[in-house]
């Protein structure tokens, strides 16, 4: 049978592929045609035509009688008039049978048939009143009902009538009901709606409801990419007959239902490796068993390629979560890095610990965030005692307030601010410790000094071209794997888990490092060095000019503050009572790229590190122009870093000026692994 006969009750008159019957909209008799192929259908009298949903949709439109239906269904099935009504079921005066219109966003997409029949009881042999429900033939099974948007909880029902139930049950709850045509039907598309949904399955009470709810999950779900964010299961108590269901439920305790049946939900445990539910860095559970960081690094190495920089850079970043918990200079850090080197996976690795909020950017400190009332709130009261991670920071860069959200930054650096006030509410910002990760490409070493001040260590991950191909494979088999079996774990979700775990191990760790001679001389002599080397010298208009002052370098109190910092924290996060030799290659590396072995001015210290060069060689060897060569020589004269002195030359009576940086300087270079 034809949709058309289907829902009219008239039989059609074949002629080859065309078939022709009534027109159920101008009731004109055998002047209505369509093809059996396609069911394309045209009228030749009311010009009406379409396919087969635009014929459903025009039947539908044709009744006017959802007032009176519902109330006929309501008493049918014993339930609330307005449940019935706002589903729109109609009567078909055509055929005498009953329909139930199914739309997704709104747009009719199916009609499902009500008939009445007789069924005979097979002990009393008496007859009585069957109302079975029929799929329209050709058109594919759709949901009851799809709609743009949901709450976040979605029960799914078993049935039409059970579907017409639950929003009896369910009453005010914000829950969304919808309907499965049957126990079995299913389709994979219909997994979308239920993305990141809490999910309950209210199935019959019998076994092809127990074996639908268990198809869709591990047929469907599990292969799906779209996860629920939970999923439960209505299950009915043992006393309850088989067949038992919502309709029946309403029947037996009314509005009291609901009260009932959440009693009875019961989250779904799905079998072991079959991943049924979305798992996000949100939701991961902590991994206690992940107690050392050499435990949590052989875990992290299974996963990713991992470089001595990643090592050293995961190392930083766990000291500085875990420094919110000491007094004194914070450590802030930049970690820097080209696309691929690892700084994402570093920040991904701890992003699931309650201790690390994870920002992509953000638009001000007091005022980077909307709360639920879309109203900006601070983001302080989110970071408070915890560290927060920017992940693409060079976006910051690109902020148009860039100058206010470091100014921002600065105060909250220093917390010395009075005009920490904003939203009506005052907060006292003053006892507040949060530490924040910047991470960004290159480009961050562009807000210089001036922005930032001298806040945040430095660390880069340098990686050769190698390891950066090693880390784009293990990407790309990442990816290929998540799209080949979207049901496993993501292979970085145990490696999260684990840091989780981990990071509540540490924050538990006493400090109690003492620092020795060799730490003391090291924070001493590297902290000056930095400071020597990152003084920038005043000039008139805009650098191009003599020097106006006398430079002053800076005493580097905050940065003696970072550093012992450093040396404290890092050997806590190892589990050992002194710096190794790893705290001590980590601080070391983090001053020299404080530093900035690639700026202009190192690059030429460089060159004069152990021979004196004139200023032709040095702009060959950097390959500056004469320009900055000159500029930064003077500065480095200025502060006293280098010394000229004229050296014969060839020809007799010529001389040439060279430069040769002081002793103290090539020194303290060295010592910092400088070669
Ligand atoms: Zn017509």
């Amino acid at each position: 049978m034809h949709i058309f006969e289907f829902h009219t009750g008239v039989h059609p008159q074949q002629h080859g592929n065309q078939y022709i019957t009534d027109c159920p909209f101008c009731e004109k008799e055998k002047h209505f045609f369509y093809n059996a192929e396609n069911f394309m259908w045209d009228c030749k009298v009311c010009m009406k035509s379409g396919n087969p949903v635009m014929f459903l949709r025009m039947l539908y439109e044709q009744f006017d009688n959802v007032t009176q239906t519902s109330k006929f269904i309501s008493n049918l099935r014993d339930l609330p008039l307005s449940c019935v009504q706002e589903c729109g079921l109609k009567y078909n005066p055509l055929n005498g049978t009953y329909l139930i219109p199914t739309f997704k966003h709104n747009r009719l997409q199916n009609i499902y048939k009500v008939v009445q029949t007789k069924k005979q009881d097979k002990t009393t042999h008496e007859w009585h009143d069957k109302w079975i429900i029929m799929a329209s033939p050709t058109m594919e099974h759709t949901l009851m009902n799809w709609d743009e948007t949901t709450e976040d909880t979605i029960l799914i029902a078993e049935g039409h009538w059970d579907r017409l139930a639950a929003r009896a049950i369910i009453g005010s709850q914000p829950i969304t009901p919808i309907a499965v045509p049957g126990a079995g039907v299913w389709k994979d598309t219909w997994c979308e709606l239920l993305s990141e949904k809490n999910i309950i399955f209210a199935y019959d009470n019998d076994n092809s409801g127990r074996a639908g709810y268990e198809n869709v999950i591990l047929k469907h779900i599990a292969k799906s990419q779209y996860k629920p964010k939970s999923i439960s299961i209505l299950r009915w108590p043992e006393q309850k007959d088989e067949g038992y269901d919502l309709n029946d439920c309403y029947r037996e305790y009314g509005r009291a239902a609901y009260g009932r049946i959440k009693d009875w939900i019961q989250p779904y445990t799905s079998p072991e490796n079959t991943v049924v539910v979305k798992t996000t860095v949100d939701t991961i559970p902590a991994d206690k068993t992940c107690t050392t960081f050499e435990d949590l690094m052989s875990r992290y190495e299974q996963v990713y390629h991992t470089t001595t920089p990643m090592k050293m850079g995961l190392l930083l970043v766990l000291s500085s979560i875990y420094s919110v918990r000491i007094e004194g200079e914070q450590i802030w850090v930049r970690l820097i890095g080209a696309p691929s080197s690892g700084k994402t996976t570093i920040a991904k690795c701890v992003s699931g610990s309650d201790q690390v909020v994870v920002k992509s950017t953000f638009t001000g400190l007091f005022s980077g965030w909307k709360d639920d009332a879309g109203q900006d709130a601070s983001l302080i009261p989110l970071i408070a005692g915890k560290t927060l991670i920017v992940k693409d920071a060079d976006a910051l860069l690109r902020q148009p307030n860039i100058e206010k959200i470091f100014s921002e930054l600065r105060d909250f650096y220093d917390k010395d601010s009075s005009t920490f006030f904003k939203n009506m509410v005052a907060f006292d910002y003053k006892n507040i410790r949060s530490t924040m990760i910047l991470c960004g490409t290159q480009v961050l070493r562009r807000s210089d000094q001036s922005f930032l001040g001298e806040r945040y260590l430095d660390f880069e991950l340098d990686i050769s071209e190698r390891d950066r191909e090693c880390i784009e494979e293990r990407m790309l088999q990442r990816s290929m794997m998540v799209a080949i079996n979207p049901s496993t774990l993501p292979p970085e979700m145990p490696v999260v888990s684990a840091a989780k775990g981990f990071i509540e191990h540490l924050m538990q760790r006493p400090n109690n490092i003492q620092l020795g001679l060799r730490e003391q001389t090291n924070i001493r002599t590297w902290a000056r060095l930095a400071a020597t080397l990152r003084t920038k010298v005043d000039r008139e208009k805009f650098g191009q000019r003599e020097i106006t002052f006398e430079p002053v370098i800076e005493v580097p109190a905050r940065l003696i503050g970072q550093l012992t910092k450093l040396y404290m924290c890092a050997p806590v996060v190892l589990g050992i009572d002194r710096p190794n030799e790893l705290v001590h290659q980590l601080v070391a590396k983090v001053v020299r790229d404080i530093i900035d072995y690639n700026s202009p001015r190192m690059k030429i210290c460089r060159v004069i590190m152990n021979e004196p060069h004139s200023r032709d060689e040095i702009v060959t060897a950097t390959e500056q122009s004469m320009e900055r060569v000159n500029r930064e020589l003077q500065d480095l004269i200025a502060l006293q870093l280098v010394n000229g002195y004229k050296q014969s030359s060839t020809g007799v009576g010529r001389h040439v000026l060279k430069f040769q940086l002081i002793d103290s300087l090539r020194e303290g270079l060295e010592h910092i692994g400088f070669a």
